[in-house]
């Protein structure tokens, strides 16, 4: 039996996703070679990087004057990709948990960084708004949706230096603004595919700004923009997965889909906590996450966590148990859960509740 899958990352995958991606590593149409085979030098992974390249700047309405990039290493990767081609005296951070603290500390690595607010005197359970962006720092760097801590931003910011935005974890659940930003990059594991590829839409005048000589090559921008993305091996197989959630996002309506979608399922689950007397969410109303859903036993029911993940487990779900940091339970509602799976959670809940109070 299929699962609720509410895992944080890797995520849940459509079912037509995951169908298409399994004939490919079989037969890719009728190539005779699998997806796993082709060349990627060859027209058959040409089309493929071309068509998700053209679907990304579709759904997203990427403006004239990006590239889109599929890259290696991660959303970790960019955290320090980031700052050797942009840092060349200091950058702004806001510092909103886990991932804004490893970027954060990979910028150290190579100039000044001014930390312009912090949300972790709160364990990071709220998102920073009484800050003011310099106009003297190279970009200014957030992390749009703290997939640990469950917060998350909704408005695209107005930025007087480079807005450069860690979306791993919400990009494709809303639809973004891109001009606003000088760059936005995200791990697809998250909501785009399958892990293994690494999604940069970067706005090619940023090239320009790019000082420092040291640069190895395969961490330079400008030789993956130059290149097509295709500097070396590309993750061929997972770029053809992530073409086929671009083209399931695309069937299904687009990004204003995935936005109603995503509120619909969040309404749910928040409803069902704030109606709880024995479960209470954990980050502040206003800046809640529709993606991480995070939220702990009330004083008084803490020992009995292991018991309603038993319960959850019994009805088919997985992914629940919330991040170390956190505690308790977080239920990860990427694009591609359903709200069926939602209900089952909501039900579970009220389950439980009713057993034992
Ligand atoms: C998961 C995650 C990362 C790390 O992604 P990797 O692709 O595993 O390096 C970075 N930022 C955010 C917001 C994430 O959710």
């Amino acid at each position: 039996m299929r699962k609720h899958i509410f895992n944080a990352g890797p995520c849940i995958l459509a079912d037509v996703v995951r169908e298409n991606t399994a004939k490919a590593v079989i037969e890719l149409g009728n190539s005779g070679q699998s997806i796993l085979e082709v060349s990627h030098r060859g027209k058959d992974f040409e089309a493929i990087l071309k068509e998700t390249k053209e679907l990304l700047t579709e759904i997203m309405e990427i403006p004239e004057g990006y590239s889109v990039l599929f890259l290696g290493g991660g959303a970790s990767l960019q955290f320090a990709m980031v700052p050797f081609n942009f840092l060349n005296t200091k950058a702004a951070y806001l510092n909103t948990g886990t991932w804004a603290s490893g970027a954060i500390k990979e910028a150290r690595l190579f100039g000044e960084v001014n930390v312009l607010a912090s949300s972790e005197d709160k364990n990071f359970g709220y998102y920073p708004k009484n800050f003011t962006i310099p106009t003297d720092v190279d970009y200014f760097h957030i992390t749009t949706n703290n997939t640990i801590f469950g917060t998350e931003i909704l408005k695209d910011l107005d930025s007087p230096v480079p807005l450069i935005a860690d979306m791993s974890s919400d990009i494709l659940s809303r639809p973004v603004d891109v001009s606003k930003y000088a760059l936005i990059y995200g791990g697809a594991q998250k909501n785009m595919g399958p892990a293994g590829v690494t999604v940069v839409i970067i706005k090619n005048e940023m090239l320009e700004r790019v000082t420092r000589t040291n640069i190895p090559t395969m961490l330079k921008y400008r030789v993956q923009v130059e290149n097509d993305s295709m500097k070396n091996t590309p993750p061929c197989s997972a770029i053809f997965t992530v073409r086929e959630v671009l083209r399931w996002v695309k069937s299904l309506g687009g990004l204003k889909v995935m936005d109603s979608r995503a509120q619909e399922k969040a309404d749910l689950l928040y409803n069902a906590i704030d109606s709880s007397k024995v479960f209470v969410g954990t980050a502040a109303k206003e800046d809640r996450s529709r993606m991480n859903i995070c939220f702990v036993m009330k004083e008084g029911y803490q020992d009995k966590e292991a018991d309603f993940l038993a319960l959850t487990s019994s009805k088919g779900i997985v992914g629940i148990k919330g991040h170390r940091s956190v505690g308790g339970f977080r239920a990860s509602c990427y694009n591609a859960l359903e709200i069926a799976s939602v209900q089952v959670l909501v039900d579970a809940m009220k389950e439980f509740e009713n057993a034992i109070l």
